[in-house]
């Protein structure tokens, strides 16, 4: 840090991304990504003639993306947003909605980002901690009266929520926006998109990162009333207007072409979950039941960070965190069905050495 960096951000302490480590071929299950590549329509799209245009800036009001995803999600395109990856829409989302004496609630065992934009933004937060069996505690947030944002399904427990409860969220906080991440929601978790006719004050978040293969291209979404989407847009023109490069743009416009390819993929993912859990439960693992693309899971006997080095000094990445009430836990991203076999069979050959 330099004597320079304002005194404001001294103390503050980044969100650190799961490790991409170049060494040796890892089997990585470590960052949510998907297994399967994208589409053959976006492999396609992404062409070398797209790749010769790229001297010039690309569309800023990215047109053709927002059409084709008003018209998947069944909305205006006024009523959506797009932006470099669903980290940027939240970013926004703290500048645009909050300030020193309105802040966010959001869960003590959540996506980790949210703490670190209340911080850079100077904003109080109020963490509402998970109750004992790691599921959301609803009333609080219903009675919270500030800016509330929920991950659905919850990172890195993989729990979703009811809808009924999301709108009990968002019809208690009326004076307040009430951000519902769905980056995870395709793999078994209902969409809150219905109830945005009803509740102008939600918002809610989605990525191409993880169901739709896109994780390298940065591209995520939103969709809220107009009037919300709005106050995002006057922020983005106010950092930067051309966030979402030419290429990723084409991208994603074939990507949303080809949903019945990504919802294949979807079931596939949602069927290996299921395998693994089965086989992590058999080795004696409690896992908690996922509607993500992850499993979160701890065994009795044997220590979080440990199996974690194990399984990396194996060349299996998974992710831990050193949070209190989850240090004994990793969070595993479903792979493809033979890099989940390697994993269990990993997992049985360590548990084994212990006796
Ligand atoms: N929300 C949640 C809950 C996430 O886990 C992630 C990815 N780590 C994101 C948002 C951000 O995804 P992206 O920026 O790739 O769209």
């Amino acid at each position: 840090m330099s004597k320079f960096l304002s005194s404001r951000l001294k103390n503050l302490s980044a969100y650190t991304p799961g490790e991409q480590p170049r060494d040796r071929k890892y089997i990585k299950l470590n960052t949510n990504e998907s297994p399967y590549p994208p589409s053959p329509e976006v492999i396609e799209a992404v062409d070398c003639q797209q790749v010769g245009m790229l001297n010039l800036y690309p569309d800023p009001t990215c047109k053709i993306l927002k059409e084709k995803l008003a018209e998947r999600y069944g909305v205006t395109p006024e009523m959506i947003f797009v932006s470099n990856g669903s980290d940027d829409i939240l970013n926004f989302a703290f500048m645009a909605f909050c300030d020193r004496e309105k802040g966010m609630a959001y869960c003590d065992i959540t996506y980790g980002f949210y703490d670190v934009f209340a911080q850079l933004h100077g904003v109080p937060s109020e963490i509402i901690p998970l109750k004992e069996d790691f599921t959301v505690d609803v009333d609080r947030f219903a009675e919270c009266g500030t800016n509330v944002v929920i991950a659905n399904p919850n990172a890195p427990t993989g729990i979703a929520l009811p809808l009924c409860d999301i709108e009990r969220v968002a019809r208690a906080n009326r004076d307040s926006v009430v951000i519902v991440d769905e980056a995870y929601v395709d793999f078994g978790a209902e969409s809150a998109v219905g109830l945005l006719v009803e509740n102008e004050n939600m918002l809610i978040v989605r990525t191409f990162s993880k169901s739709r293969s896109m994780a390298g291209a940065r591209l995520g979404f939103a969709i809220g009333a107009p009037d919300l989407i709005a106050d995002l847009e006057l922020i983005k023109y106010s950092t930067n207007p051309y966030d979402i490069n030419r290429l990723t743009q084409i991208a994603g416009a074939a990507a949303i072409d080809s949903d019945s390819y990504y919802f294949e993929n979807a079931d596939r993912i949602i069927e290996t979950r299921e395998y693994t859990t089965k086989r992590l439960r058999a080795l004696g693992f409690e896992v908690i039941d996922s509607k993500a693309n992850f499993v979160f899971a701890r065994h009795p006997l044997f220590d979080g960070e440990k199996l974690y080095c194990r399984l990396r000094s194996e060349g299996i990445l998974v992710r831990h965190f050193k949070g209190e009430r989850i240090k004994q836990y990793l969070r595993i991203t479903v792979g493809l069905p033979a890099e989940m076999e390697v994993l269990c069979e990993t997992l049985e050959k360590i548990l084994n050495e212990r006796g």
